[in-house]
């Protein structure tokens, strides 16, 4: 698994000569994992903050050598409390900020970092935005002399020699901001984290295709939309844990409950910024720990084995007459699939498909 992501990201990184280029050389052969971990890793910890921004994205990240990176910054109004939070870790200084993509909620805040904080390294996706925020961004990166980077698909970001990050997504001339987002991919020996911005099911159909991304800790794209987290995605990189981050009550109706369905049918534990604030994933290169209880994404769904024949006829297309068969049928032997449901007459695949993301069965 791992050797196949560093030749991969040999293949595609020797193409590109930027500063980013770290251990993945040409000349360098690729060492096996267990090697690795012999020579590499500190056992050190790795700390990566969800920071509860409201709607939008801001991720920090501590490295075992101390360094560290910010992957976007919520909205304008959320830069304070971003700066807060880095300062209150004990820096005054960040190595990388990303600005995934342009849009005012993961590049606002980042105004207020680039105010009060030293930013060694900004890497932006090269997406050009015609917004105030957008241009005040450029602005300070300039004033402030920052080294600005925008990276090409494959770059490695040389932060710590015990994470290999890669850059698993970059389209300058994206069509829409969204697909322009960057897609940091990083390995921590065992542990995998993939921030994904708001990438689309476009951008993950194609990221399947370019590299081998296993993912133990997935940043779900755009807040949880359907316009991201497609089931082909998410059985491929098998992610044990994902992290949605959005406001509560938004406007856009994140996360979807299509989308939820998703991470359960794949396994996933899911953990909200809505429902739990920041969340802080650590990991040591062999486990991980979240410091966040998970949000129990079913708890408003109807139960079809132990629900009132009240509760059932709140389900559209059933009827008293329904309810009580579904009671008779589960009385012979409970449901052990939501889709077990259309054995009971009365329920086809169209009132199936009107309640399936309404029920569950334990
Ligand atoms: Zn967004």
């Amino acid at each position: 698994m791992r050797k196949s992501f560093i030749v991969i990201a040999t293949l595609i990184g020797v193409a590109v000569a930027s500063l980013f280029l770290g251990r993945q050389g040409k000349s360098e052969p690729p060492v096996t994992e267990e090697k690795k971990d012999q020579q590499t890793l500190s056992n050190k910890p790795m700390s990566v903050h969800y920071i509860d921004v409201g709607q939008g994205d801001a991720i920090f990240i501590e490295t075992p050598n101390g360094k560290t990176m910010l992957i976007d910054g919520g909205k304008k109004s959320q830069g304070e409390k971003v700066v807060s939070f880095i300062k209150d870790k004990g820096y005054e200084t960040v190595d990388y900020v990303v600005a995934t993509h342009p849009d005012a909620d993961h590049i606002g805040g980042l105004i207020s970092v680039l105010e009060q904080l030293n930013v060694k390294h900004f890497i932006d996706s090269g997406k050009v935005h015609t917004t105030e925020t957008y241009l005040k961004m450029l602005q300070l990166i300039d004033e402030k002399n920052i080294d600005f980077v925008v990276p090409k698909l494959g770059d490695a970001i040389d932060m710590d020699p015990e994470v290999e990050m890669l850059v698993v997504n970059a389209v300058e001339d994206a069509s829409n901001n969204n697909e322009a987002s960057i897609v940091v991919y990083a390995v921590h020996g065992q542990t995998s984290y993939l921030f994904t911005g708001d990438a689309d099911v476009s951008i993950e159909r194609q990221m399947m295709k370019d590299f081998n991304i296993p993912t133990t800790v997935l940043k779900a794209g755009h807040h949880g939309s359907d316009t991201s987290s497609a089931l082909d995605f998410l059985q491929t990189v098998k992610p044990e844990v994902v992290i949605l981050s959005y406001g509560e009550n938004n406007k856009y109706g994140h996360p979807h409950d299509s989308v939820l369905r998703n991470f359960e049918k794949v396994g996933s534990m899911i953990y909200s910024t809505a429902e739990s604030g920041t969340i802080t994933v650590t990991s040591d290169g062999k486990t991980y720990r979240v410091d966040a209880e998970p949000w129990n994404t079913l708890s408003g769904l109807i139960n079809i084995n132990t629900a009132s024949k009240e509760e059932l006829q709140y389900l559209q297309g059933i009827g008293p007459t329904t309810a009580d068969k579904i009671i008779q049928y589960r009385q012979k032997q409970p449901f052990c699939t939501t889709e077990e449901i259309m054995e009971v007459d009365g329920i086809g695949p169209k009132t199936y498909e009107q309640i399936e993301l309404k029920i569950k069965v334990k």
